[in-house]
């Protein structure tokens, strides 16, 4: 047992027809935050129940203290949604210090399993408050019946633990390695084991079974190891989200957090020369589409931000990786280009 995996995932129920028991045990009145299409799909669970309801919108952190600070009466917090509803929740439980229940409706990144919440500041991601829920509850009927590419797109958060590993062996054989996070194998085995865990569950992970969606929360329970670590962030991300970063400075797009990550898990392999077939092949065998097309953008718009990744990630707080060092080159894209068009040939 390694001494720094004490602190894994966060209570968690794993169940059926969990939303509609919210009313019978949360403090009321409670405050349900969403999205409009998902309340139109679940309010039917909150029927009777004293709530109000907060429908997201902005994740800038003014917006988000503003509105927090309007907050009359609230007992406790309930987030409903997939990514930027619990952030929201999770933002508001913390500056309003009050319980917090999640109800993921989709896996499609980790903010059910973390402790911060990713907001913008100035446009600028941050990942900033502290909140743990009471109890996580995850629905095997209502994540099944979520749009498969959301669910999917979780795996994005899993498999970038493999890069951040890559990027930390990288930065310490090239003696960039922070002083504070030296290179740490048990840490770094129990983030690739996460990663075979998803590796040995392509097909319960594209059909979402039950098998699957343990697989996928299971790895998603690791992100809770960024505190357990004391804040080390280097087993979890790299590469990989430093090229989401750049793509999103760049383009000022919204994108299904896992197509960007799940490109840079891609690039970062075939940068440090290892393992980006078998990367490749799990996203694509699952099904999760991470071609520039299928997340709006031009290849034009994706080798800018290949090209513009070094000199961006630098002008950030960011841990040492192979990104800011390493020169993107028009064959690196051609070479990218090819292996994603042969990855996704029988798709249109
Ligand atoms: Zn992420």
């Amino acid at each position: 047992m390694c001494k720094r995996c004490l602190d894994y995932g966060f209570p968690t129920v794993m169940g059926r027809g969990l939303f509609g028991e919210f009313k019978n045990f949360v403090n009321p009145p409670f405050l349900i935050v969403t999205m409009p299409d998902l309340w139109e799909m679940f309010r039917h669970e909150f029927e009777g129940a004293d709530y109000q309801l907060y429908l997201t919108d902005s994740i800038e952190q003014v917006d988000l203290d503003r509105d927090a600070a309007a907050l009359t009466g609230i007992r406790a917090v309930i987030g409903l949604g997939g990514g930027q509803a619990l952030d929201v929740a999770k933002w508001f439980a913390w500056r309003r210090n009050l319980p917090l229940f999640q109800a993921p409706t989709a896996l499609s990144v980790n903010a059910v399993y973390s402790h911060r919440s990713g907001v913008r500041d100035g446009g600028k991601v941050i990942y900033r408050g502290y909140a743990v829920p009471e109890c996580v509850f995850i629905d095997y009927d209502v994540l099944r019946a979520a749009p498969r590419h959301l669910n999917w797109s979780g795996i994005g958060d899993i498999l970038c633990f493999r890069t951040g590993v890559l990027d930390w062996q990288y930065a310490r054989d090239n003696g960039k390695v922070e002083a504070k996070w030296p290179y740490d194998p048990d840490l770094a085995d129990q983030s690739l084991s996460k990663v075979q865990g998803i590796i040995d569950n392509i097909d319960g992970i594209r059909a979402m079974t039950d098998d699957g969606i343990d697989a996928l929360v299971d790895g998603l329970k690791w992100g809770t190891s960024f505190q357990g670590s004391g804040w080390c962030p280097r087993h979890i991300e790299g590469t990989d989200h430093f090229l989401f970063y750049t793509l999103e400075k760049q383009t000022g797009k919204k994108f299904l957090h896992g197509q960007p990550v799940g490109l840079g898990i891609v690039v970062g392999s075939m940068l440090h020369e290892q393992g980006a077939d078998e990367m490749l092949d799990t996203i694509a065998g699952i099904g999760l589409d991470v071609r520039p097309q299928a997340m709006g953008l031009s290849w034009d718009q994706a080798a800018e931000g290949l090209t513009g990744m070094r000199a961006y990630v630098n002008t950030l707080p960011l841990w040492h990786s192979m990104a800011h060092d390493v020169t993107i080159t028009p064959g690196f894209i051609a070479n990218l280009k090819q292996r994603l068009d042969r990855a996704y040939a029988h798709r249109s």
